[in-house]
């Protein structure tokens, strides 16, 4: 088993196959123990343009993608502060499309929730009919809902907002992006999408990547109180210089940089990973219990798993932990009523198999 220096006991540590933070292998983790440079520096804009290269390439966009030194939250954050006018209609389908709400009434705006039933996706019908009902320029949707393992379809969803004249679309592709292609120069507009590091990038924590539209600036411009550290005109004028408007964190920039060349070299092995471990925990769920999320919309990135048998998902996490491994349990109200396995990350389809031979002994045992 690995062990990390935990001052005043060196423990244990589990290889992760929970929905965020995942597993990083040595190499990318080495990437950031490279010298420290100047964040002014040539050295730094060197690094800044390969990085707003790549991706772009990895969204297909033509349009910035920025770097924002925060966690994924602060991506959504940068996206109401900067998007949303006055009014947005906010598509609820579990906890982090919750926060997405939040964040919103937080930063002062109009927000009217559309509450889905947990385990269902957002259909563009669906859209289409709420945003018929009102005077909105904006919209919020979680592309794939961590708490519940559903998937929206968000091509067809970014067609439906596209109907209207001026209304915004701001995505939380949090736990989407690295873990399916998200082409955004072949779909209709969306306007801010947000990712975090910790989730399918399989980086540690600490950075989201916010990919907007040609008209996000121009909105922008026109929105008081913006803030300071999530202004996108601040972003923005950085960004065409290669560089942040504060310190970034140059260590998780590094790591970034292989990353997204890693993926970039080969989409269709990454990809293809990801929806392997998925496909194979699924088919196994269904053997065993039953998928949480509505059929047809199941998340690639994680698997929740309706806990049919009734087992401690508790006890399972620690007998998992002893063969060095640990899973989620259900997020808030579904806790013990489902368990949900992360597809994200530097593990592989034999990690996966091994995970879930150890969770059949776990209830063969009972
Ligand atoms: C993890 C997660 C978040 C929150 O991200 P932080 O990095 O913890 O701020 C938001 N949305 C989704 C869908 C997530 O999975």
């Amino acid at each position: 088993m690995r062990t990390i220096d935990d001052h005043p006991v060196r423990r244990d540590v589990p290889r992760l196959f929970i929905p965020g933070p995942v597993e990083v292998e040595d190499e990318i983790l080495q990437a950031m123990t490279r010298p420290m440079i100047g964040h002014r520096a040539p050295e730094f804009t060197i690094l800044g343009e390969t990085l707003h290269r790549d991706s772009q390439r990895f969204f297909r966009t033509e349009n910035p993608v920025y770097i924002l030194t925060s966690s994924g939250t602060g991506g959504m954050e940068t996206a109401v502060r900067n998007g949303v006018r006055e009014n947005v209609l906010c598509f609820v389908n579990g906890a982090f499309s919750e926060r997405f709400y939040k964040v919103c009434v937080a930063n002062g705006k109009n927000a009217t929730r559309v509450d889905i039933p947990w385990g269902e996706a957002i259909k563009p019908e669906k859209v289409r009919e709420e945003l018929s009902r009102g005077d909105f320029d904006s919209v919020t949707i979680v592309h794939n809902e961590t708490s519940t393992g559903v998937m929206s379809p968000l091509a067809d969803i970014a067609e439906v907002v596209a109907e209207q004249d001026d209304v915004f679309l701001l995505v939380d592709a949090i736990t989407s992006a690295a873990a399916v292609p998200i082409h955004l120069g072949e779909m209709a507009t969306v306007d801010f999408l947000t990712t975090g590091s910790q989730k399918a990038l399989a980086l540690p924590p600490g950075l989201a990547l916010l990919a907007i539209s040609e008209r996000a600036l121009e909105r922008a411009e026109t929105i008081e109180n913006r803030g300071l550290y999530f202004d996108l005109l601040a972003m923005h004028k950085s960004w065409k210089k290669n560089q942040t408007p504060s310190t970034p964190s140059i260590a998780l920039m590094q790591a970034l940089k292989d990353r997204l060349a890693m993926i970039l070299a080969d989409e269709d092995g990454w990809y293809g990973g990801h929806q392997e471990r998925a496909d194979l925990t699924r088919e196994w769920a269904r053997n065993r219990f039953a998928l949480f999320a509505e059929s047809g919309f199941e998340s690639v990135s994680l698997t929740c798993i309706e806990n049919t048998r009734g087992i401690s998902i508790a006890d399972l996490n620690s007998a998992l932990r002893e063969n060095d491994m640990f899973l989620s349990n259900g997020y808030g109200d579904l806790k013990e009523k489902t368990f949900r396995i992360g597809h994200m990350g530097a593990v592989t389809i034999d990690d996966t198999k091994e995970l879930l031979g150890l969770i059949d002994q776990f209830v063969a045992s009972r």
